[in-house]
């Protein structure tokens, strides 16, 4: 099979690398990461380049459905910072891609255009204290009064909770024992009364940083549950609906950012750093660490984007999306832990961006279902007897 990029992905590339280089320079995004900053005004200037409405369709104002580019965008900003990777996957994951699978008509008509714009982003409100893989056991309930819902409960680790429009919550709106009938989406507004966030302090992913949020009987309009009333009780369907399972693909597409960087920056630092009269590079040992990094790197984006085309070919390839997260995250934090191994003592201070990329590396194999939750569905979904 031959895997050739089409040449509107190395124009986007190419774009946005430049857009780096200009808008989001090493200095600032240390900054950034140090301060824990959403800098909204870069981002501002990114959703001006269009690639928020990658996953827009055309008549709402997007550029059409292209999962590779929407990863390609996720891959190329991770390079630099996820204080504006992940915010970008907030606006184009989280809100766009969630409302055209399961919003209302008039929920599309009216949100999505903003999603192209750049002026939506959605956090996810999903794991909660004693929720984490398995979803379909949230406790915050909502229960309907007159035309309201009334939502009380917590949701932890919801990352970006300050800086968006609508915490995509999951909800109980029904009776717990019938796990998976009574889950319901509902998009709150976290600057609605009864609605509390208090930070929590984390090693990496800074910019949209990660919060406890609480609920005290939050007022929400009812035709804020993501598909109105035929969405109602059918939340679970939502959040593992065959268009949504590129969200552990947007999880690679960041780890294969950072590690590329990473790479870069050893390989960058091994011709420069002289030991023993030699610049680094030139030791037999190094000089294969480097090119097994280069090979690992190379396997991780071939994955990646063979299943960002699959997707967009509507091919059924869950079992790929999953065994490309669990490769390419496991195969990133490797990639990672190497470079800080070359830069030695540098690689362990926060001067070099090698220090940043090592704690944000780690969270990847965690979020968007962990690497035993992958190999639990890889081996399930291969029909492995029990
Ligand atoms: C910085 C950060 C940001 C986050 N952002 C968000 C966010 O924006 N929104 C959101 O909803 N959540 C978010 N999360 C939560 C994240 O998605 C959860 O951590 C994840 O779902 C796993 O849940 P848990 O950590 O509670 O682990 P648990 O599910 O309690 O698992 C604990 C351990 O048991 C293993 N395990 C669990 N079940 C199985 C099984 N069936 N088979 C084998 N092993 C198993 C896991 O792999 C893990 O090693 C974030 C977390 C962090 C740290």
């Amino acid at each position: 099979m031959r895997l050739e990029l089409p040449s509107h992905i190395d124009q986007l590339r190419s774009s946005l690398r430049r857009f780096v280089d200009e808008h989001m320079p090493r200095e600032a995004a240390a900054r950034w990461d140090r301060d824990n900053h959403f800098p909204r005004d870069v981002f501002a200037k990114l959703a001006a380049l269009g690639v928020t409405g990658t996953t827009v369709p055309e008549e709402h104002g997007g550029s059409g459905r292209d999962i590779l580019a929407t990863l390609v965008t996720i891959e190329e900003l991770s390079r630099r910072s996820l204080a504006v990777s992940v915010p970008y996957i907030m606006a184009a994951c989280y809100a766009g891609m969630n409302l055209v699978e399961c919003g209302s008509q008039r929920q599309k008509a009216e949100l999505l255009p903003l999603v192209a714009a750049g002026k939506l982003l959605f956090a996810y409100g999903w794991t909660e204290a004693d929720t984490g893989a398995d979803l379909a056991s949230v406790k915050t309930r909502a229960t309907v009064a007159d035309d309201r819902l009334v939502v009380n409960g917590a949701k932890r680790f919801c990352s970006g909770s300050e800086i968006c429009d609508y915490i995509y919550t999951l909800v109980r709106t029904g009776d717990p024992a019938r796990r998976y009938e009574n889950l319901s989406i509902v998009l709150i507004d976290p600057r609605l009364p009864g609605v509390e966030i208090t930070p929590i302090d984390s090693m990496g992913m800074k910019g949209a940083r990660t919060t406890d949020v609480s609920f005290t009987d939050v007022e929400v309009p009812l035709d804020m549950v993501v598909g109105e009333a035929e969405g109602i009780d059918r939340g679970w369907g939502m959040i593992t609906a065959a268009g949504l399972d590129v969200e552990k693909l947007e999880v690679a597409a960041i780890a294969l950012g950072i590690a590329e960087a990473a790479c870069d920056d050893a390989w960058d630092y091994s011709q420069r750093r002289v030991q023993f009269g030699r610049t680094i590079s030139a030791f037999q040992s190094l000089r294969h660490q480097l090119a097994e990094m280069r090979t690992q790197l190379h396997a991780a984006r071939l994955v990646t984007y063979h299943a960002a085309m699959l997707s967009d070919a509507n091919v059924p390839s869950r079992v790929e999306t999953s065994m490309t997260k669990l490769f390419v995250t496991e195969t990133a934090k490797k990639v990672v832990l190497e470079a800080q191994s070359i830069l030695g003592a540098y690689g362990y201070v926060k001067d070099f961006d090698v220090e940043r990329y090592v704690r944000d590396v780690l969270l990847m194999p965690i979020i968007g279902g962990s690497s035993a939750i992958q190999r639990n569905n890889i081996a399930n979904w291969l029909g492995l007897a029990r």
